[in-house]
């Protein structure tokens, strides 16, 4: 805003703003100058907002007393991104995308992971554990590196490589797991009850880490000025992240900040869907999932064991007035596309079932065009980069010109 020349970096030549790269009398390169005399007279708060924001604003509705227990990597505070390319495809007027994807290890669990770390601190742990799809555990590994705990990982042998390569280099004992996430889960408990272990399963387990989930609400009604989304589609696994959004603003209605619960949607992918089974058969009961088969390994929780939490999820979004719905893998790939080429956001195939599931909530009717709608897109697409796109050819040629043009022919 205030830049107002380059200069050559090597004999201090101006030119004006332009699409020039170095300099034409020396081939130095070139720096970008700015007025500063202006840039001072302006209010500096304006200039350089604090920093700071992330989860622990709220750290009077997180349950950490002790704020020398607080772990903090600068979780949360992610961006809300407004939809301009999809949106108009899809016939919305308001579609926002809340990007998860900028938290410190790659997803939205680090808010609940935080949360966690920072009451092991409190309680006095030494030592964490956690079953993890791959998220959770590339995130509780970097929180316990910050906080010198030990950590331990159990998951599914086919958790993606990236997520382990994370909770391996931050320095965490990784176990692979037969079998699926459930096994991991039964594991990891037994494995914290035997050796005293914290335990950080981020499902409905440690009740500390649900927590963190709910300052995506309140980041939400901050973030719209109150102004909240009539719905909100979440990519749900066992479905904390629901639940924990949906408690957020059942606080802010509490305080009288808000009026009315946005309509709450989890959406799962047809390879695994207990919960939306459930809704979808009109029943109270969750049944255990028996047969995984999906590319969206972060959300495939069959719930086997603890088919209880399911319930709860069920229970919210019935009484927010929601909705539950699964996609295909063929949908979630063409979401995950989307997402990358329309607007620039870029994650993993369990991030993209939000807005894969909006398309179908609108081929069914129950969007209207003129509602606000937020899909949070949940991980990164560094984390699993080889699962939505296998099959591209890049070309590889000698650094000649002539090739270039025979490629664009
Ligand atoms: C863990 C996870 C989810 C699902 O979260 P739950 O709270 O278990 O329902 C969704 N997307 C990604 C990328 C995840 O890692
Ligand atoms: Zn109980």
């Amino acid at each position: 805003m205030f830049e107002t020349h380059l200069e050559c970096l090597g004999c201090n030549k101006k030119i004006k703003i332009t699409d020039k790269y170095i300099c034409d009398i020396c081939g130095c390169s070139l720096d970008v100058k700015y007025d500063y005399e202006k840039i001072k007279s302006r209010n500096l708060e304006e200039i350089l907002p604090k920093p700071g924001y992330n989860i622990w604003r709220y750290k009077y509705l997180l349950p950490v007393s002790d704020e020398k227990s607080i772990v903090t990597l600068y979780e949360g505070g992610t961006p809300l991104i407004k939809s301009n390319n999809l949106s108009k495809e899809i016939g919305l007027e308001n579609l926002f995308f809340k990007d998860e994807t900028r938290n410190p290890s790659g997803s939205f669990k680090d808010r609940p992971i935080a949360v966690g770390v920072s009451k092991s601190i409190e309680l006095c742990f030494r030592t964490v554990v956690a079953a993890s799809s791959g998220n959770a555990a590339a995130s509780l590994a970097t929180y316990a590196s910050k906080a010198n705990l030990d950590c331990y990982i159990f998951v599914p042998e086919g958790t993606p490589v990236g997520k382990v390569s994370q909770a391996i280099t931050n320095g965490a004992r990784v176990i692979k797991v037969r079998g699926d996430y459930s096994n991991s889960y039964k594991i990891a408990k037994m494995a914290s009850s035997k050796f005293l272990w914290m335990n950080i399963t981020t499902t409905f387990l440690n009740p500390y880490t649900l927590e963190g989930d709910k300052t995506v609400a309140y980041e939400i009604y901050h973030q719209t000025d109150g102004v909240l989304p009539n719905w909100i589609l979440v990519p749900t696994g066992a479905g904390p992240l629901v639940y924990g959004i949906y408690k957020g603003f059942s606080e802010l209605k509490m305080f009288g900040l808000i009026k009315k619960i946005p309509k709450m949607v989890a959406v799962q992918a047809e390879g695994c869907k207990p919960i939306v089974r459930a809704f979808e058969n009109n029943e109270n009961k969750i049944k255990a999932w028996k047969n995984i088969d999906t590319i969206a390994s972060a959300i495939a929780d069959p719930l086997r064991g603890y088919e209880k939490d399911g319930e709860i999820v069920l229970k919210v979004i019935r009484d927010s007035n929601g909705f539950a719905l699964s996609v295909s893998d063929e949908e979630i790939k063409d979401a995950v596309k989307e997402l990358a080429r329309r607007e620039g956001i870029y994650v993993e195939p369990a991030a993209a079932v939000s807005f894969a599931g909006l398309k179908n909530l609108i081929k069914i009717n129950k969007i209207r065009k003129d509602e606000k709608i937020v899909c949070v897109v949940t991980g990164h697409g560094l984390k699993d980069p080889n699962s939505a796109v296998k099959d591209v050819k890049i070309p590889l040629i000698e650094p000649k010109l002539k090739e270039v043009e025979k490629i664009l022919n």
